[in-house]
């Protein structure tokens, strides 16, 4: 596995963030943690992820506004974006093309499409092969 293997999870839901990130732990990948996405620029500053899952629903600001305080700032292109979504509809997927997002993952989703979705932006594509 590559040195630099962090994922940075932002989501609310309790369950959701225990789920997602036991899911990468087990696979080895370090993660970072926030529920509200209001410190991610701090975050990817410190720990330089390789990908970020962000839940769309947040309480202080919204996934949208979340993702474009990214756009604006040094993470622009450089890291890969997967939308955490209870509700994928026309405007989520507006959402993601409109940014730029990797891609976006329905919730509840399944573990094999978790790692197919996200295992194609991970390091070493570990998770690709489960
Ligand atoms: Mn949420």
């Amino acid at each position: 596995m590559p040195m630099n293997n962090t994922v940075l999870i932002i989501e609310d839901d309790i369950l959701n963030m225990k789920l997602v990130n036991d899911l990468l732990r087990w696979r080895g990948y370090q993660t970072v943690q926030s529920t509200t996405g209001d410190d991610v620029a701090e975050l990817v500053a410190t720990c330089n992820p390789d990908l970020i899952l962000m839940d769309c629903q947040l309480p202080v600001r919204s996934g949208p506004q979340i993702f474009r305080s990214l756009q604006a700032g040094p993470a622009k292109t450089q890291i890969p974006v997967v939308i955490l979504t209870a509700f994928a509809d026309g405007n989520t997927r507006d959402l993601c093309r409109e940014h730029d997002c990797a891609a976006y993952l329905q919730k509840p989703f399944t573990i094999p499409e978790f790692f197919q979705t996200v295992g194609k932006y991970l390091p070493g594509n570990a998770m690709a092969a489960a």
